[in-house]
């Protein structure tokens, strides 16, 4: 019986592309396992896919009674429903450690990195496994991807270095180049429905006994935006109440300028007022510097719940 490897809720490039490279690894070492994925894939990913002529993983939402290695997340709020009844093999991650629970011993790789696929470029190194080129022109664009071009500040040295071996292995010169075609797709949202925007890159976490859910739009001009905002707003009415959450954010982050302009729908704006130390103007503010949900949101946020 084969082992499915997936990534998070809603899944980004790292999810994606490392359950596919994860797989690969897995696969050459012996095991049987497919890569799945638990939601649609984004413009962004679908580029990484069609630049290395890659297929994307099938969509694979119940896990009841099969093995699973997870990606790029641990916690329950981005794992599939019924995954307290699948026998978690292994995590590899690089967010702060949530509340999955597993039944028998497995193999973590958990490191504060900036992205999942550095990880797994140290697990092939590791087991001395020949990344394949189209794979590692993948694992490239996923750590470019979850580093902002190396801006944010998750990015780590191990991050810039696996990135310029990653190159090398997949024939890329000039990465930084890709990274920006990348982002160019990233920032197109014509076409969209406001639902599509604010769950493209979207988290719930549990902060004391209530839940905030937090988006996230990188692109590289806001001015997107500005027809948008009122359906924006609208839409995280809805999700706010769909969840019954107590707050919902999105961030409208802008890659070129170094910021984030945050949208809040909350029970109580004065939380996030503190959180961040600033007024709230029609339910925005501009987040200067803040490019990363994880290492500049959510540890924030947290204390005031
Ligand atoms: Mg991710
Ligand atoms: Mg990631
Ligand atoms: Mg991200």
């Amino acid at each position: 019986m084969a082992t499915y490897i997936f990534g998070h809720t809603n899944p980004d490039s790292d999810s994606i592309v490392g359950a596919i490279s994860l797989s690969y690894l897995k696969n050459a070492l012996g095991e049987d396992t497919i890569a799945t994925r638990q939601g649609k894939i984004s413009p962004e990913t679908e580029f990484i896919l069609n630049k290395f002529g890659a297929t994307a993983p099938e969509l694979k939402t119940s896990y009841a009674g099969e093995k699973v290695y997870i990606v790029d997340f641990s916690d329950l709020g981005q794992a599939p429903e019924d995954i307290s009844d699948a026998t978690i093999l292994g995590i590899v991650d690089h967010h702060k450690l949530g509340d999955l629970t597993t039944s028998t011993p497995l193999e973590c790789w958990i490191r504060p990195v900036g992205c999942s696929n550095t990880i797994i470029k140290e697990m092939y190194d590791y087991h001395n496994i020949e990344i394949p080129k189209n794979i590692a022109g993948m694992m490239l664009c996923a750590i470019l991807s979850d580093t902002v071009i190396f801006k944010s500040p998750t990015c780590t040295k191990a991050d810039t270095k696996a990135c310029k071996e990653l190159a090398k292995i997949a024939g890329i010169e000039d990465y930084k180049a890709l990274g920006m075609e990348m982002f160019i797709v990233k920032s197109a949202v014509s076409g969209a429905t406001a639902r599509e925007l604010t769950t493209r890159d979207y988290k719930e976490f549990a902060m004391g006994s209530e839940k905030v859910g937090v988006g996230q739009l990188e692109v590289v001009d806001l001015s997107v935006f500005d027809n948008l905002k009122d359906e924006l707003f609208s839409d995280l009415k809805k999700l706010k109440q769909e969840g019954s959450l107590h707050t919902v954010m999105l961030l409208l982050t802008d890659i070129m300028n170094e910021g984030s302009q945050i949208l809040v729908v909350s029970n109580d704006e004065s939380k996030i007022e503190k959180a961040f130390n600033v007024k709230l103007e029609n339910s925005q503010a501009w987040l200067d510097g803040v490019l990363s949900r994880k290492k500049q949101i959510i540890p924030f946020l947290q204390p005031q719940f």
